[in-house]
């Protein structure tokens, strides 16, 4: 693969002191259609605009470093002139898309950098007849989820759980979810990419190569360029969708339970998705005990849903009155621990359960 990295742009960057700020802000200001999405430390609205989507709360503290400057393109032709810019004057670029980095790699250095916040870049485009879609690097997968959603009940993508997850990093880094068993990661339904290179060209698919388009979908996107959208192609749910979540307390065999699903869950159709999380918890005596949530999504209906749970898990004792039926899209705000009628519109806000 002959493509220059953003990786190169910042081993020269972090081995040099000649950053040069002012520089980097005139140089912007060749591109007059940016000059409004400037943000430097005295801008009012700096701090917020850092903030927004700084989802690991560690990260807000002053000992944090901050980036000298923020910029949040409206348009994919922009981030070519923010690049040439940022490698003329030694400054590092990270490329923040929805910023649940956990250890906050996409708004946070060592070294002397600028943010590119891609979260104007959040357009999504289904095509239902065709069955995908075209999402904006600074998208969520809630917007996504719901921008499916109001087009068709029964399509789907597989992705992850949080709704304020970003696709730029989400996606090229793998994104496992609900639909994992049937559909596979995000990646594997990734059909076609854009991304600026080092040198500020803009690529597809076809002109990044395959090589370039395997290593941006699985190997994170940031060493190789910063992502502007990707083409997915959307997967077949039902209307209905069953969910539960059970807790198992270690009276009633969590411990026995645990061990048990770890040799049944692998043998279940792939319509079946249920996962378990073991929680310390204090009883009423006071005695330290744990708990196990079994939760699950069913690709089909309750009765379907309890005849398995019968033939392959017996064991769990599920019964009807611990399963509901609900849209693919309510399931996802029922699995962040929203009520069961929650508003679809939540997908689209900036809320985090962490
Ligand atoms: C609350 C929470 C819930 C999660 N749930 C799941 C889950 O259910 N399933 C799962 O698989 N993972 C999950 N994750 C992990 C998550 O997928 C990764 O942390 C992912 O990298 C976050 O992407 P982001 O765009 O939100 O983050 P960001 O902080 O914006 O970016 C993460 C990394 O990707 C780079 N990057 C972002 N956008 C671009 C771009 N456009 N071009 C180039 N590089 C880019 C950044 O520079 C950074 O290095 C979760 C994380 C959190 C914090």
């Amino acid at each position: 693969m002959t493509t220059p990295t953003i990786s190169t742009l910042r081993c020269s960057c972090a081995a040099s002191a000649d950053a040069n700020v002012d520089g980097f802000l005139e140089c912007l200001k060749q591109d007059s259609s940016i000059s409004s999405l400037v943000y430097t430390p005295t801008n009012p609205s700096y701090q917020s605009v850092l903030d927004f989507s700084v989802r690991n709360q560690r990260f807000l503290s002053n000992s944090t470093p901050k980036p000298l400057v923020i910029i949040t393109p409206e348009y994919e032709h922009q981030i070519p002139h923010i690049i040439n810019c940022a490698k003329q004057n030694q400054l590092q670029i990270r490329t923040r898309s929805g910023g649940n980095d956990f250890e906050g790699r996409s708004y946070a250095s060592e070294v002397p950098f600028v943010i590119i916040d891609l979260l104007k870049l959040s357009e999504v485009t289904v095509d239902v007849q065709q069955k995908t879609a075209w999402l904006g690097a600074g998208a969520t997968i809630g917007v996504l989820y719901y921008n499916i959603a109001i087009k068709s009940p029964r399509l789907a993508f597989p992705a992850g759980f949080t709704p304020t997850v970003g696709v730029g990093g989400h996606f090229s880094g793998g994104g496992w979810g609900v639909l994992v068993r049937k559909y596979g990661l995000s990646v594997d339904n990734i059909i076609d990419a854009r991304i600026v290179d080092v040198n500020g060209k803009i690529h597809d698919r076809n002109s990044m190569g395959e090589d370039l388009f395997w290593a941006i979908t699985g190997g994170g996107g940031s060493s190789f360029g910063v992502i502007l959208a990707w083409k997915v192609r959307l997967v077949d749910v039902p209307e209905r969708v069953t969910v539960f979540k059970i807790n198992r307390d270690s009276e009633k065999n969590a411990t026995q339970l645990i061990h048990r699903w770890q040799y049944v869950a692998p043998n279940f159709e792939e319509d079946l998705f249920l996962r378990v999380i073991a929680t310390r918890i204090t009883t009423s005596e006071g005695m330290m005990t744990i708990r196990a949530t079994f939760n699950s999504v069913f690709l089909g209906g309750i009765d379907r849903l309890l005849a398995v749970m019968q033939e392959k898990f017996p064991e769990l004792c599920l019964v009807r009155e611990e399963c509901t039926e609900m849209s693919w899209i309510q399931s996802i705000l029922y699995n962040s621990d929203f009520p069961i009628d929650s508003h679809l519109n939540l997908c689209l806000t900036g809320f985090s359960m962490m």
